[in-house]
């Protein structure tokens, strides 16, 4: 997935006006929990046309959750919009002349790696390609790997800067290859109206004991704790939420709410980890940056790092 824009959660272009009409009728109760099904939720933040609401187990949720259509438009516009702004560094650093030494790259290596420890075959799907380079990277280690993305723009350029192969569609309804060894769906979750939905496709297209890697924000790290700090700041709180909880997210999963939701989808955890987004390739204002990289460094000494990493087995 994207290095651009997905990342981390911190790439996406935010606060442009939301859409005021989504899936719901205006007066509709909030929406149920995905991961126990409880209809009571708490309210973290309220922002034009979404509230952000928290479950007891500790999913937290945009609501309303916006039409489908509405959501895939998003994901064209931030990939289009990503060309041009904060984010064009990131196509030059994970376009064809990547630096094998780059944070990034070597984060997209290591995964590959434990994939390939924990599965004996070698064919792979990418879901949401990015620039292209995870599903480069994987060829060049000896995987058959193709990809799946909901952009066109996205399929394209993968495809120009690295000749691999990308299904464009939804991967819900996309004629995404089976059979795979492993799926890699890195920064694709927190931006899907169905995440369930999701991880089932995912996995009924692996082999039986396949592998799916999946990378999602951690809303359990000490930068969503200080987000939800600073986000009760009369002035600078809305700013605040905007840039943490990007508009094109709908999920927020803890380490225990994905791993509940991933044992519910039929699959059994191998490995949990986390890590924190890189930096240097995000262009933002310098007081912004410091402070970032405190509560990063802080987050990754106290163990509440911004990204959860989990290498999911197919259990059934
Ligand atoms: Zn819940």
């Amino acid at each position: 997935m994207t290095p651009d824009r997905r990342r981390t959660n911190l790439g996406d272009r935010v606060g442009q006006p939301e859409p005021s009409r989504a899936s719901t009728a205006p007066d509709a109760p909030p929406r149920a929990c995905i991961v126990c099904g409880a209809t009571a939720s708490v309210r973290l933040h309220a922002r034009p046309g979404r509230t952000i609401r928290r479950c007891a187990c500790g999913y937290v949720f945009v609501d309303p959750l916006p039409s489908p259509d509405t959501v895939a438009g998003r994901e064209v516009e931030a990939f289009r919009s990503g060309l041009l702004e904060e984010t064009r560094e990131m196509f030059a650093a994970y376009g064809r002349s990547y630096r094998p030494d780059d944070p990034v790259v070597r984060g997209f290596v290591a995964h590959l790696a434990t994939l390939a420890r924990l599965v004996p075959g070698r064919r792979l799907l990418d879901v949401g390609v990015g620039t292209g380079l995870l599903l480069h990277l994987a060829r060049e280690r000896g995987w058959e790997a193709s990809g799946v993305d909901i952009a066109p723009d996205a399929a394209a350029r993968a495809r120009e800067e690295f000749g691999v192969d990308v299904v464009v569609g939804d991967f819900l309804t996309a004629d995404a290859p089976a059979d795979r060894d492993a799926i890699t769906m890195t920064d694709v979750l927190e931006h899907t109206p169905d995440p369930p939905a999701f991880l089932d496709r995912a996995r009924r297209l692996l082999v039986p004991r396949g592998v799916l890697l999946v990378i999602v924000p951690n809303h359990r790290s000490l930068l969503f704790h200080a987000a939800d700090l600073l986000g009760r700041l009369p002035a600078a709180g809305p700013a605040v939420v905007d840039r943490v909880y990007a508009p094109n997210h709908y999920h927020y999963f803890t380490p225990a709410t994905l791993a509940r939701l991933a044992a519910d989808t039929g699959f059994e955890v191998v490995r949990a980890t986390q890590e924190s987004p890189y930096l240097g390739r995000y262009r933002m204002n310098p007081v912004v940056r410091v402070g970032l990289t405190a509560i990063l460094a802080a987050g990754k000494v106290v163990g509440r790092e911004s990204r959860l990493v989990l290498f999911l087995r197919r259990a059934r």
